[in-house]
C-alpha cells in the first residue's frame, strides 16, 4: 500500500556534529506519505492487514481533535478499501471544527464526537462491545494504534537501516513506536526516548502496553534496561511549545531542509542536539527516527500559530 522505500536514511552534516565527532543519521519515515504520518503508518500496517484478512468492513478508532492517528487511519482505511469510524474527544466539536477533522471527514471517516467523560472509557471492553453493536464487523484499534500489531509494525523500522548505532532517539506518545524499536535494536545500542507529555512515566507506560499486548515480562524486562528516558524536553506538556523550540526547529530546517513538528519530532530533536552539545554522545554513531507529524504537508502549529518553514 505505502512504500517504506521512501523512508530514506539521511546522513546529517552540521558543525556541532563535527565538533563532537558525532555521526548522525535520520530515518525519514516522514517521507512515507503526506497524510499517513510516518510511524502512524507503521502502527496501522498489520492492523489493516488483520482487518482485511478477517473480512471486517471497517476500522474504528479513537483520537483527540488534532490526532495524527485519526488522519492516518482515515487515509489508510480508504486506501485499503475499508470504511473508518473515528471517536473524537470533545462533544462540542464537529467535522468542520479544525483542519485535522476536516481532513478526516474528506478522507471518508465517519466522525462521532463524545464528551471527555465518555472518551475516558476508550480502553474499556464494555464500551468496545457497545460500539461494536452500532458498528458491526469493524476492527477496533486503540488510540494511537497502541496494540500488538502496532508494535510489530514498528519493529520493521530498524531493519531498514544498518542497525549498528550507539544510540537511537525517538519521540514518545503512547510508547508503541519505542517498544517496536526496542525489540529490534542491536545489542550495543541504547534507546533514548523523549516523552512529549509532562510527568509521563515512560517505563511504566511501556510495561503497561507490553502487558496489554500479551508479551511475557521475561521477554522484555532486561530489554527495558537499554531505555534512557530524556524527560526534560516536554516544553510544558503535550501540544505546548516555546519560541526557543520553534527557533531551534526553524534553524534546523534552514540547515538541513528537514521539517519538524512542534508536538513530537521538534522536541525529540531538540533533546538530541542539547545532549550532544552537553557532551553525552562524543564519538558516537546516532540514529534519529523522524516519526512524521506533518499533516498534508504542514504541521498544526505552522497552521495555527506562526509560520516557520
Ligand atoms: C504519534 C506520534 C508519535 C508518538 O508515537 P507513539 O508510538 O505513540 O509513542 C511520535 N511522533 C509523531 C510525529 C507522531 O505523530
Amino acid at each position: 500500500m505505502f512504500d517504506p522505500n521512501r523512508s530514506v536514511l539521511q546522513h546529517i552534516d552540521l558543525p556541532i556534529l563535527n565538533k563532537h565527532l558525532v555521526q548522525l543519521f535520520i530515518k525519514r519515515d516522514d517521507l512515507i506519505d503526506p497524510f499517513v504520518s510516518g510511524n502512524k503508518w507503521r502502527k496501522l500496517k498489520y492492523n489493516l492487514e488483520m482487518a482485511q484478512r478477517s473480512g471486517r468492513i471497517g476500522i474504528l478508532t479513537f483520537g483527540g481533535p488534532y490526532s495524527n492517528h485519526l488522519v492516518a487511519t482515515a487515509a489508510a482505511s480508504q486506501e485499503a478499501g475499508l470504511c473508518s469510524v473515528g471517536i473524537v474527544r470533545g462533544g462540542e466539536l464537529n467535522a468542520q471544527s479544525n483542519k485535522t477533522l476536516r481532513l478526516c471527514a474528506a478522507l471518508g471517516m465517519h466522525l462521532i464526537f463524545v464528551s471527555r467523560k465518555k472518551y475516558a472509557l476508550r480502553n474499556e471492553r464494555y464500551y468496545w462491545e457497545e460500539l461494536l453493536l452500532e458498528h458491526p464487523d469493524h476492527l477496533i484499534i486503540p488510540e494511537g494504534g497502541a496494540n500488538y500489531y502496532g508494535i510489530i509494525g514498528c519493529q520493521e523500522i530498524l531493519n531498514e537501516t544498518p542497525n549498528d548505532f550507539d544510540s537511537v532517539y525517538v519521540a514518545q506518545g503512547t510508547t508503541t513506536t519505542s517498544i517496536g524499536i526496542l525489540f529490534s535494536v542491536a545489542q550495543k545500542t541504547s534507546l533514548h526516548v523523549v516523552p512529549v507529555l509532562k510527568g509521563y512515566d515512560s517505563i511504566g507506560e511501556m510495561r503497561a502496553l507490553l502487558n496489554y499486548s500479551g508479551i511475557e515480562p521475561s521477554l522484555y524486562e532486561e530489554l527495558l534496561e537499554k531505555v534512557l528516558v530524556c524527560d526534560e524536553y516536554h516544553f510544558g506538556g503535550y501540544g505546548k511549545y516555546s519560541v526557543e523550540l520553534l527557533d531551534a526547529m526553524e534553524e534546523f530546517f534552514r540547515q538541513t531542509t528537514i521539517p519538524l513538528d512542534p508536538i513530537y519530532t521538534g522536541k525529540a530533536l531538540y533533546a538530541l542536539m542539547d545532549r550532544i552539545r552537553k557532551g553525552h554522545h562524543d564519538g558516537q554513531r546516532i540514529l534519529f527516527i523522524h516519526t512524521g507529524g506533518i499533516q498534508g504537508g504542514e504541521s498544526i502549529a505552522q497552521k495555527e500559530s506562526r509560520t516557520f518553514f
